[in-house]
């Protein structure tokens, strides 16, 4: 089975969609409460997308990981969540998907105010490049939770920058106001940037004050993981969010049963993502 959902997604772009064998799709979503939440409908679609996007994206192992259809599966189901209800064409400007076991370090450059060139390593859980490949760290995959998801976050991002520069303005649908979208980001992110300048526990991860950039990205995997947390925090973001993505992830709630939602107390960033890059 590896070798042929491999080879359809691995060997070659623009293959043939392979179906996901049944055993494995249903674990993935299993161990994904934000995607087991989905009605059968929406799963069904889901599984489609996520066949398509195996196929037409090139998946490579780096750092010594070795790919296995658990591992793509994963990463296509839930970077394919976000565009459950826009087609697949938003992801057509890119054209691989790299994983490393852990996390991963960038070279980096920066000219300070003299034009002196600094170089520098930056660690990181996720990176996006624009028009290039979306590169992830499969031990935080792993840490998937309420309001983490660096899948979600790093294709957010791919759809931020089908304008240019990621800055939490993605393309917006005919009827959707542009700069009424900037407005109410603009309102949302002062004000989350002060809360966590001022040492404010959020609910939403505090890395979202990086940038208006990281602040979409951040809110896009909170939305889909841990809706509650936007819709109360910033219920005008939260609305706008619902016509872009055109889904309502808190309305998917009560969770089933057999998955329990963590206590609102308990929504404290784990100490892996207090440094996290992406
Ligand atoms: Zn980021």
């Amino acid at each position: 089975m590896i070798h042929r959902l491999l080879a359809a997604l691995g060997l070659g772009r623009n293959a043939r969609p392979a179906a996901i064998p049944e055993p494995l799709w249903r674990s993935t979503v299993a161990g994904l409460p934000f995607l087991a939440a989905l009605n059968r409908e929406e799963q069904g679609n889901l599984k489609q997308l996520a066949e398509a996007f195996l196929a037409d994206k090139s998946f490579t192992g780096a750092g010594g990981l070795v790919l296995t259809d658990a591992i793509c599966v994963s990463v296509a189901a839930q970077g394919c969540l976000p565009v459950l209800n826009l087609g697949l064409h938003w992801y057509k400007d890119w054209s691989g998907v790299v994983i490393y076991p852990d996390e991963f370090v960038i070279p980096r450059q920066i000219a300070d105010e003299t034009g002196v060139v600094h170089e520098y390593d930056e660690v990181a859980a996720g990176e996006a490049w624009s028009g290039g490949p979306l590169i992830l760290s499969w031990r935080d995959v792993l840490l998937a939770d309420e309001g983490y998801n660096v899948v979600i976050h790093e294709f957010a991002h791919k759809l931020d920058m089908r304008e240019g520069e990621p800055d939490g303005v993605p393309p917006l649908h005919p009827g959707m106001n542009q700069e009424h979208w900037i407005e109410v980001l603009d309102a949302a992110y002062e004000d989350f940037c002060a809360r966590v300048d001022a040492g404010e526990e959020t609910w939403i991860d505090p890395y979202g004050a990086e940038h208006p950039g990281e602040f979409f990205a951040v809110l896009s995997e909170t939305f889909f993981t841990f809706p509650e947390a936007v819709r109360d925090s910033y219920p005008a973001l939260y609305a706008l969010f619902v016509r872009f993505y055109r889904q309502d992830p808190a309305a998917r709630l009560p969770y089933p049963p057999a998955l329990p939602r963590r206590a609102a107390t308990a929504a404290v960033p784990p100490a892996s993502r207090a440094s996290r890059t992406c």
